[in-house]
Order: structure tokens, then sequence, then C-alpha cells
């Protein structure tokens, strides 16, 4: 057993998986004051991966933690936002990031997932969490006293709650639902490089580029302070769709962006080959907590990845489940006085329905993105429509984080495809020949 920070006996919380939702549940209850014991599958602490998009959601947390300035150092604060179809190049529309900054507060952030895992690792560490690798949970169970995880090797562990940051593939979800992760039939490349190696492919060093394509697209922004640079290739695998196994593979990256424009078909050759990521989500759930247990991040809400908001979403959770542990130590109660089940029951009211909003957006997102023929001339449309300063898609989510149900905003009016009219031969011609001025 790998151990950082050991305290001896039982701590107040435990928490199972220390990906980014379980050590910034950890930060977010030990800066409250109770003692915190994060235990963690792999030999070391880590993410894998490349870039991830921050919102000011999620920066307005990383500010009350203070920990935003840490994370503006490691990561950048692009100027827009901008999505281009896939096929032409053309723009679509753009968010103006830094009016999005002034109107919500706070930053729209690019960083790389390794720093922001670390920036909470270090935070950790300094609030004397306890911090434990190599250690496989295999079973939970309430007890009389709160919950117990039983590991891998047979010791068990013991707290008044036990929170399930373990991903994916969570052991604790079982214990709620019978579920399955469902497969959307996309796969993700990666691939973060040195800004030197793309400057002369007509990149945006400034902006995070969205190339929205037929049944694909490709995502760009610099990293750590401008000095790198970070792809994302995702398309859906025919070998998927065709019930194959070995799915997702390189041959399928470069078949699936034929049609594209120059500058992603610049791009795929820097992409990572020998590994990519197949999206994979969960329908929502309504109930994360079981007894003294409680699911938290992708354990209990699992997205596709298109609104980018699975990672803020797990570390808003742990902001809100601590914001109630809060108010119950606010009026003068001790730690060993707190009523879990009055603060699990706070979050569990609140923090389901805000993840199901975002899950199945992303789905209706991924599929809007993905949109060929006619529907991506009407998509095409509707996104030129729209002016760079309405915020009216961006107010349900990059609001205020909820504490209770009545502070969730309303979702977004949806426009429906077929508002727009488009002639249908311009659906027919070559894609790379098509204008839809
Ligand atoms: C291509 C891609 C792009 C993305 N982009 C963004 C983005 O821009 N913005 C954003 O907010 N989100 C993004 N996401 C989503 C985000 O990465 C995840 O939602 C987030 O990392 C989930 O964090 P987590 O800690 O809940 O789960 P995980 O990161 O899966 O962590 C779970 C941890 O639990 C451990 N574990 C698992 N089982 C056990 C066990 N039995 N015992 C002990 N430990 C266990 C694991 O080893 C792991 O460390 C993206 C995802 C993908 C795939």
């Amino acid at each position: 057993m790998n151990t950082q920070n050991q305290h001896t006996g039982q701590p107040d919380v435990i928490v199972v998986g220390g990906g980014i939702g379980g050590l910034s549940a950890a930060y977010a209850l030990a800066r409250k004051g109770l003692n915190v014991r994060v235990l963690e599958r792999a030999k070391e602490f880590g993410e894998v991966g490349a870039g991830m998009q921050i919102a000011p959601n999620c920066t307005r947390i990383l500010h009350e933690y203070g920990l935003l300035d840490e994370a503006k150092q490691l990561g950048v604060l692009p100027e827009s936002i901008v999505m281009k179809d896939a096929v032409d190049s053309s723009e679509l529309t753009r968010l103006d990031l830094k009016d999005l900054e002034q109107k919500y507060g706070f930053p729209y952030m690019v960083i790389h997932r390794s720093d922001l895992h670390g920036i909470f690792l270090r935070a950790c560490r300094r609030a004397g969490v306890e911090l434990l690798t190599d250690q496989v949970a295999v079973d939970f169970q309430n007890s009389g006293r709160g919950a117990r995880v039983t590991f891998e090797d047979g010791h068990v562990e013991e707290a008044g709650v036990v929170i399930a940051a373990d991903g994916l593939h969570s052991v604790a979800r079982k214990l709620l639902v019978d579920d399955q992760p469902v497969n959307s039939a996309y796969v993700a490349y990666r691939g973060a490089m040195p800004i030197e190696q793309v400057r002369d492919n007509d990149i945006s060093e400034t902006d995070v580029v969205l190339y929205v394509g037929p049944q694909c697209h490709f995502v760009q922004y610099p990293l750590r302070g401008g000095a790198m640079f970070n792809q994302v290739a995702v398309f859906e695998s025919p070998k998927a769709m065709a019930g194959e196994d070995d799915w997702g593979t390189p041959d399928e990256l470069d078949a699936a962006f034929e049609g594209t424009c120059s500058q992603v078909q610049q791009g795929l050759p820097l992409m990572w080959r020998d590994k990519w990521w197949r999206m994979f989500d969960r329908d929502p759930i309504m109930n994360w907590v079981h007894g003294r247990i409680a699911l938290l991040g992708d354990a209990a809400h699992p997205p596709l990845q298109y609104m980018a908001q699975g990672a803020i979403m797990a570390i808003e959770d742990g902001w809100v489940l601590a914001e109630h542990v809060g108010r119950q130590l606010a009026t003068g109660a001790g730690v060993a006085d707190l009523d879990w089940a009055v603060a699990l029951s706070a979050y569990n009211a609140v923090r389901p329905e805000h993840c199901r909003r975002v899950l199945t957006t992303g789905r209706v997102w991924g599929e809007l993105w993905h949109l060929d023929g006619i529907q991506r001339l009407q998509r095409n449309a509707i996104m030129r429509a729209r002016d760079t300063y309405d915020y009216t898609f961006t107010e349900w989510i990059y609001g205020n984080t909820a504490l209770f149900p009545d502070d969730e905003p309303p979702m977004y009016p949806t426009i429906p495809l077929d508002s727009v009219e488009v002639a249908e031969e311009q659906a027919q011609e070559p894609r790379e020949l098509v204008t839809v001025e």
C-alpha cells in the first residue's frame, strides 16, 4: 500500500477514486474541517489524456477554493470559442470569452487535465487529506455507524459517509441501479504537442476552434500558456455500428475525416495513434444516495463529452455536498454531530436533475454537431443566425451552481431544424462545393 498524509483512526469521510471528481470532493470537505481519506485503485495518482475546457461554472468554484490563480498560470484563457463547418471551414458561430467572463464573473479556461488533477492533489495534501493508492474497492455496504468499503486485499475501511467517485465502471453504482454504459459508437483521438509543430497548419493560437462535420468533429486549442497545442478528433466508428469488437482503430480515423477541410486534414497526422477513447455514457439516474454511500462524478453521471462539463459536474458535486455540510457546521454543530442524512438528501435533491440536463443535452448536442445533408445546412443556418452576444444558450449552465432545486435555471428554448428552409439541391452538391451563403 502506498500512503501519503497518513493519519490513524477512522476518517469522517472515505472517498473511493482519486480522479478529478474524488480529489476535488475530498478537498471541498477537508476545507470544511473534516478528516478525509481517498483510496485510489491506481499505483500512482494521475490523469491520462490531454486538454480540457473549464467553464465559468467551474472557475467560480476554483476561485472560491483559492486555486484559480494556480490554474490560470498552468492553463490558457482563450479569446473565443469558434464553431466552424468541418467540410468548408466556414465560421458558424462564436462565443466571445472575454465578454463571457464579464457576464459570468469568471473566466473560461483550457488546461491540461493532468495540471488540473495536480492542482487538486496538491490542495488535498495541504489540507491534510489522506491519499492512498493501490486500493481496489470491491464492495460497498452501509453499516451501523456509516458505511464500509471492502478492498481487493480483504481489508475494510469505515467512515460516517462514503463517496464513490469510482468513474464510469463504478462498483458502488450497482447498489442503486442495474445498468450498463451506453455505447455511442463514437471514439475520440487526442494529441497534445509543442505549438511549434502546428504553427504552419492554419491554426488559431488564441481560440478554441471546433469543426463540426458529418459523423465527426475536430477540436483545437492552445495549452500550458500557449506553449502546447491540443487536438481532439471524434468520429462514428463503422465497425462499432456493425457490432465488431475491434472498433475505433486508426484506419477508421483517417477514413472518417475524408472530405473535411484542409485545417482538419493537417491536424490528423498529429493525433496519438496508439490509444483512443471509446465514448460511453449512461442513462441519467435520479437517485445517487444509498444510505451513507453517495455517488459522485462519472460514477453518478458519465456524459458524452460534447458539453465539456463532465469534470466540471464532478467538481460541482463536491462543492454542493460540502456547502450543505458547511451549513450545518455554521449552526454550531461539530463534525461529530453532522447529520449526514440531511446533507446527502440536500445533495441528492439538486445534483441529479442538473446532471440529467447536461447528459441529455450532451447527446442532443452530439447529434447536432454530426449532421449531414440538408440537416447540416439547416443547423448551419441556425448557428449563423445566432448573435455572438446572445447568451440564451449558456444561461442554464454557466451561472452559479444551484444549491437547491429552485435555484436551477430554466433550460434554453429549442429551435427545430426544420424551422429553416434550405434548398434540396444544395444538400446534394458534392460536400466541398456546398455553399450556404
Ligand atoms: C475526450 C474527452 C474530453 C473531455 N473533455 C472534457 C472537458 O473539456 N471538460 C470537462 O469538464 N470534462 C471533460 N471530459 C469528461 C471528464 O474527463 C470526466 O467526466 C471526468 O474526468 C470524470 O472524473 P471522475 O473523477 O468522476 O472519474 P474518473 O476520472 O474516471 O476517475 C475515477 C477514479 O476512480 C478510480 N477507480 C475506479 N474504480 C475504482 C475502484 N474499484 N477502487 C478504487 N479506485 C477506483 C480510477 O482509477 C480513477 O482514478 C472529457 C472526457 C473525454 C473522454
